[in-house]
């Protein structure tokens, strides 16, 4: 009998067992495929390997201003695609040398919840066994989600996760979809020289997040020459002349995308199909798995956190879930707040935000002070030729706390994170000011917004 069964070795899988593991808890995981989930097999991991290569690739080839001539420049997709498999081999290996070093027990098959501290494996081999514990935590991630569109099945149209494993730079790409997954891959595609067409359903790409993201975006991407088409909804794929071709309609008219591929990103939804059986009881909405604040389901001892449980679908999200989870198992307050969460896009510039907007502030009728700063006079952001680049921070009018952050910059991911925990500790413009930051840096333009825009 196991303390604590895991059901997925995605990032909510592995820190839940690291966390059980530091805590005491007799634990085993349960994983079907590989070791690392959504994250480091056909998400974060993959992508921004590919991302690296592309970004190297678009600067060289434009690099003769500052200098760099390259004759016969190429990218070849064979060795990149090996050496993002190595990568992820390696990360892969690390999470199972650490799994051993907890001593958690790994145990390969497919896991379902047979009941309250009933776990059923069917195994490779064809056999099943039973493994019993005191508690069970679901972290069985999620999947692309599919759009009842005509010729989505066609050869050729892709999900994210198979598009990751393309051996083939497409000389034209129609992704379906502006949301994280297509920006982040138009930006990939259109730096590797593909025609790259976007079709967004609502009015903006990112919808998400600020609205000035989607404006600058969208003006540097067609700058790449990357087409973005808003407020247009697809109809039907159909193969002709040997290309993809996309029927969207935008403005009343009915248009065409033509494609060698089309990447279909318009979500992803929890993977939890087979998960349970029927007697097992445990309540969802839409395939999401229903917990209550500790993570638990309306089965006592069964919790569940990450992508399974719907909400934010970030892989620090998920770790965040899973390391509070397992604290309600060993009957402790949870460590982490999961109000503020930053969330990033790998496009060049990079893009970040966390805590409010000013029109989510507005539209709850908080009174807010947006502080901005444009990053034309930062030394490493003109010597970089970086593109459009801005700081925006949100302060509560009255207490003149920090309350959100949106960044447009080279790094914006690294440093999104201090702007959590200004949110989190309460900080004020005046408190970052105190303290010094490195010059010539991109990170010092938060040190010059504080020093401009304090009280
Ligand atoms: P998303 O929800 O961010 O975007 C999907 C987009 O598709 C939306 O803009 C939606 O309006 C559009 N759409 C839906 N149906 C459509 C249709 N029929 N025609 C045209 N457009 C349509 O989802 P995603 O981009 O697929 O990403 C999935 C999840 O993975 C998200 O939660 C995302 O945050 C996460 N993710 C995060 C990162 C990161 O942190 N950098 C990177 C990739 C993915």
């Amino acid at each position: 009998m196991y303390d604590l069964i895991i059901i997925g070795g995605g990032p909510a899988g592995y820190t839940a067992a690291f966390e059980a593991a530091r805590s005491g808890l007799n634990t085993a995981l349960i994983e079907k495929g590989t070791l690392g989930g959504t994250c480091l097999h056909s998400g974060c991991i993959p992508t921004k390997t590919l991302l690296h290569t592309a970004e190297l690739y678009r600067e060289v080839k434009n690099g003769a201003p500052v200098g760099l001539e390259a004759d016969g420049l190429r990218v070849n997709m064979n060795t990149l695609q090996a050496y993002k498999n190595e990568v992820i081999a390696k990360l892969t290996d690390g999470i199972r040398s650490q799994l051993s070093r907890a001593k958690v027990t790994l145990i390969e098959g497919t896991a379902r919840v047979a009941g309250s501290g009933r776990v059923e494996v069917q195994k490779a081999d064809g056999s099943s066994e039973i493994f019993e514990a005191k508690n069970i935590l679901i972290a069985c991630g999620s999947e692309p989600s599919r759009i009842p569109v005509e010729g989505l099945d066609l050869p050729g149209v892709m999900n994210s996760t198979a598009m990751l494993d393309c051996g083939t730079i497409p000389g034209r790409l129609v992704i379906i979809g502006g949301g994280v997954i297509g920006m982040e891959f138009a930006a990939l595609y259109s730096s590797l020289g593909t025609q790259v067409t976007v079709i967004e359903a609502l009015p903006r790409i990112l919808s998400n997040l600020d609205k000035d993201f989607a404006q600058n975006l969208k003006l540097i991407l067609k700058k790449q020459g990357v087409e973005i088409h808003t407020s247009a909804s697809l109809k039907k794929v159909e193969q002709r002349d040997g290309a993809l071709v996309c029927h969207y309609e935008e403005k009343d008219a009915t248009r065409e995308a033509a494609g060698d591929l089309v990447l279909v990103a318009v979500g992803r939804r929890p993977a939890t199909k087979d998960l349970f059986s029927e007697e097992a009881g445990i309540r969802t909405e839409r395939g999401r798995i229903l917990v209550n604040e500790t993570y638990e389901t309306n089965l006592p001892g069964v919790y569940a956190a990450g992508d399974a449980i719907g909400g934010i679908q970030l892989a620090h999200v998920a770790e965040a879930e899973a390391i509070n989870a397992v604290a309600a198992i060993c009957g402790k307050p949870a460590p982490i707040r999961t109000d503020t969460v930053p969330s990033c896009v790998y496009t060049s510039p990079e893009i970040a935000s966390v805590g409010i907007t000013a029109d989510e502030a507005k539209q709850a009728g908080q009174k807010v002070k947006v502080h901005r700063y444009v990053m034309a006079a930062n030394g490493k952001t003109v010597l970089t030729r970086q593109e459009r680049s801005f700081l925006k921070v949100i302060t509560d009018e009255e207490t003149g706390k920090i309350v959100g952050a949106q960044m447009m910059c080279a790094r914006a991911t690294d440093m999104i994170g201090e702007l959590a925990d200004c949110i989190n500790e309460g900080r004020t413009l005046d408190s970052l000011v105190k303290t010094i930051r490195p010059h010539p840096t991109f990170n010092e333009s938060l040190w010059e917004l504080a020093k401009n825009e304090r009280a």
